[in-house]
């Protein structure tokens, strides 16, 4: 039998590269080639593998006879042509849950970096400045965590909350309150959730109902002690309103992930504030996040190549 051929076209986790070879695939590796040069990889490959890059579009996939199956190693598929894909009946596998502990756990290094102004004190450290007096901080045990979409990720940050000794508080239209009993979460309305909540933090998916889903009129029922942590996606909240609830103390500080824009542009007034704690889209950059979605992807090539 001739031997599989999968393209690697962005950086994969050396485990999954070895699930591969194991399988006795031939691999060819690129990174983020183009279109153009995809096109002529493609020619003769069964499987494709790719991060949030490159873009696999109509004019790949129809270049490539052979292809039985495209890997996004981690959760989006934005970058792939499904519609066409699906036209051909090529698989399209991805690793949603491979990250999922990565996230909650930089959101909860969000939270503790707000609360006790870590971030802020190291950049007067180095300015040279000893900012005792305006690191004041609050401590998270006994307050109330509201994690609004309690899914894979929301579930993991509750835990961790939960194991902090904070109170947990739940919104998902779909609530599940088996998982909501193991973190000692309790359901509750979004506004009650935003009313009583000493950190809200977002877990939802960004689609039609949850675009600015955080807006001037939520933000406005939150606690001025509040701190928001955004490490879902960066159009859940809307910027401007939120820059201006910073500025204007309704809430007290937020740690963000993730923009409206990215990257974030250099000068953006959210650079501009002391109460927020800003990083680039690491939630998911960990070595075992990457390690997870990698094999996970790759073990389903080898199931679909050779089952
Ligand atoms: P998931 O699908 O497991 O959970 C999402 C939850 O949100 C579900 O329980 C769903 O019912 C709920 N939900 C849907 N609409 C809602 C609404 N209008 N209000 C409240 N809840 C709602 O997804 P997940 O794996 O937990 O990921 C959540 C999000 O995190 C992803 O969609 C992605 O945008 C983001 N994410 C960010 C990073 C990062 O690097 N920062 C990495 C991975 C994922």
């Amino acid at each position: 039998m001739e031997m599989a051929k999968v393209l690697v076209a962005a950086p994969l986790h050396e485990k999954a590269m070895e699930v591969l070879r194991k399988a006795g695939f031939d691999v060819i590796y690129e990174e983020y080639p183009d279109e153009e040069r995809l096109v002529e990889l493609v020619k003769d490959v069964d499987a494709i593998i790719v991060r949030s890059k490159p873009k696999v579009t109509r004019r790949v996939i129809e270049s490539a006879p052979k292809l039985k199956v495209i890997g996004r190693a981690g959760v989006g598929l934005d970058n792939i042509d499904l519609e066409a894909a699906k036209e051909r009946g090529i698989k399209v596998v991805n690793s949603p849950g491979a990250s999922s502990r990565s996230v909650a756990e930089l959101a909860i290094a969000l939270m503790f970096s707000v609360a006790r102004k870590v971030a802020f004190a190291d950049r007067k450290m180095r300015e040279g400045v000893w900012a005792k007096k305006q690191c004041m901080g609050i401590e998270l045990e006994g307050k109330t965590i509201g994690v609004i979409g309690f899914g894979r990720i929301g579930y993991e940050v509750a835990k961790i909350a939960h194991a902090l000794g904070m109170k947990v508080l739940l919104y998902d239209p779909y609530p599940n309150e088996e998982m909501a009993k193991e973190v000692g979460g309790k359901f509750a309305q979004l506004e009650e959730l935003l009313r009583e909540s000493d950190v809200v933090t977002l877990h939802v998916p960004l689609v039609e109902q949850t675009y600015h889903l955080i807006n001037e009129e939520r933000l406005k029922l939150m606690k001025p002690t509040a701190i928001l942590i955004n490490a879902a996606r960066g159009a859940v909240v809307d910027t401007s309103a939120l820059v201006k609830a910073l500025q204007e103390g309704w809430i007290a500080g937020a740690g963000l992930d993730v923009f409206e824009e990215e990257p974030l542009p250099k000068d953006h007034p959210l650079t501009k504030l002391d109460n927020v704690v800003l990083t680039p889209h690491i939630g998911a950059s960990t070595e075992e996040a990457q390690m997870r979605a990698g094999v996970q992807v790759a073990e389903q090539i080898v199931e679909i190549l050779k089952g």
